[in-house]
């Protein structure tokens, strides 16, 4: 008998699916296959790779709803969620279908007449990807497209609670024309698919979504073939509430950036750093529009927060949770959970924290749960101070109306994205990802598709 990784609903802990796992042989002939199938695919001239994007972009819109719902189902994320990362995940397709014509050289002017230079930009080979599972679509169009866009071939192994939409948009990939080797996907266990990656000759390029230990570990073993990674690892987001801030906006900004997808996001806000003269008011809007939240299956159209994706991110947040209560901090909302620990599915009600000190786990320690704990502060410095203090930098947001007060916070908040009066900054046009152990290069945007590609530079001389 095949092993197989059971796909179990995250709503009702019922099985969905079950998916076979690759043999390690397999996954080596999947290596091989993509590092022969390079040679062809880099030839595929850059206009024809943008048409087969932009098909495979339509192709994917077409089964919209059908993606959405396997999401949901794999994920837990509510229905609007899942269709809403369709689009996200197909934005990121479209853009790069436009870069792969836009992959410019130049020339340098030379130091003698009788000399050219010329630079020009190749592909530069098999990308192994490993995404995880809480946006199981956007995460991998977001490395599979600027890879294929430069001309790389691609393989991915997608994360083992949510292997099905992967497999779907890769089989939707085939459909309209993409090489079967030109992308890839792998079904096994993170630890060991990651040995066989990183040990890989024909491997050159390691792209990864997940934590930081994983990524860190990663990196190391990418080292013995110097491999290029780009690494989008954890992230423990400041949100700060300036005293002239518009709270409304705050507030509903402030939802946007911390309950989406029940709080398991890596730029999910983790901190609500809130001045001591508004906090009172902000806790009290929040907690307001927090108790309107609904809990539930995410197929059910009024559900606002999905379930937990499993037991350990469930265990991890009810920890920091707990730790918070007996350290002083005082639940204004939520602190309620609805779990089976049989059936397998885990709620976490969203949670409002007040008086919350830098003593608790929560203001250290990733939350990848629907909880806001609010501490305050009194001067600008002092907000400035509690933000920076984590070795993560991905993303920061802060409200205010007053323009001294946001270029002073955009000029000392070391993360790569911030969101002034934005709780949701990300798009497929912008350069995502995170300073200190957030992560190495940036996905998105221009800067996005370079990860993909070598630098070669052409002397001709003797002219
Ligand atoms: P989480 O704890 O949120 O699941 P991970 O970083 O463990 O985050 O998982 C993200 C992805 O990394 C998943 O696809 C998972 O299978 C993979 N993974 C987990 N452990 C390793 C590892 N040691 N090496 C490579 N990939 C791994």
């Amino acid at each position: 008998m095949p092993k197989t990784f059971k796909i179990n609903n995250p709503s009702t802990g019922e099985l969905i699916s079950e998916v076979r796992i690759n043999s390690n042989d397999e996954i080596q002939q999947a290596l091989k296959n993509g590092h022969e199938s390079f040679k062809k695919w880099s030839k595929v001239n850059a206009h024809e790779r943008s048409r087969l994007l932009k098909k495979w972009s339509d192709k994917i819109q077409e089964h919209k709803t059908e993606i959405a719902e396997i999401m949901t189902l794999e994920n837990g994320k509510p229905l609007k969620e899942s269709l809403g990362e369709v689009d996200y995940a197909t934005s990121y397709i479209d853009w790069y279908a436009e870069e792969a014509k836009r992959i410019y050289g130049r020339t340098i002017p030379a130091a003698t007449e009788t000399k050219r230079i010329i630079v020009s930009k190749q592909p530069i080979g098999l990308v192994a990807a490993i995404t995880p599972w809480n946006f199981p679509a956007a995460m991998m169009t977001r490395k599979a497209a600027p890879a294929l866009a430069a001309g790389c071939t691609f393989i991915v192994k997608p994360a083992e609670d949510t292997p099905l939409t992967t497999i779907k948009l890769i089989e939707l990939a085939y459909e309209i024309g993409i090489p079967a080797d030109a992308i890839q996907y792998v079904i096994g266990d993170g630890k060991e698919v990651g040995e066989l990656f990183t040990s890989s000759e024909y491997v050159r390029k390691i792209t990864f979504t997940g934590s930081t230990p994983v990524g860190k570990s990663l990196i190391k073993n990418s080292a013995h073939t110097v491999k290029h990674v780009t690494m989008e690892l954890g992230g423990h987001a400041p949100l700060i509430i300036a005293e002239d801030a518009d709270l409304d906006i705050a507030v509903s900004q402030t939802i946007a950036s911390k309950f989406r997808n029940a709080g398991q996001t890596c730029v999910c806000a983790n901190r609500i750093i809130v001045h001591e003269n508004v906090i009172e008011e902000f806790s009290a809007k929040l907690t307001k529009e927090v108790r309107k939240l609904k809990v539930g299956n995410g197929l059910e159209e009024d559900t606002h927060i999905g379930p937990i994706i499993n037991e350990k991110g469930y265990e991890k947040i009810v920890v920091q949770i707990n730790d918070a209560l007996e350290k002083g901090a005082e639940a204004l909302v939520g602190n309620e959970y609805n779990t089976n620990k049989e059936k397998g599915y885990f709620f976490v009600y969203p949670t409002v924290l007040k008086n919350v000190n830098l003593n608790m786990k929560i203001m250290h320690e990733e939350t990848f749960g629907p909880v806001a704990p609010l501490i305050s502060f009194k001067e600008l410095e002092e907000a400035v101070e509690i933000a920076n203090s984590t070795p993560y930098g991905l993303a920061a947001y802060f409200f205010t109306n007053n323009y001294k007060t946001g270029t002073y916070l955009h000029d000392h908040l070391d993360f790569g994205i911030v969101g002034w009066n934005d709780g949701a900054p990300s798009a497929a046009h912008v350069p995502f990802g995170g300073m200190k152990e957030s992560g190495l290069g940036r996905e998105g945007g221009i800067e996005g598709i370079e990860p993909y590609l070598e630098t070669k530079f052409l002397s001709i001389g003797n002219l």
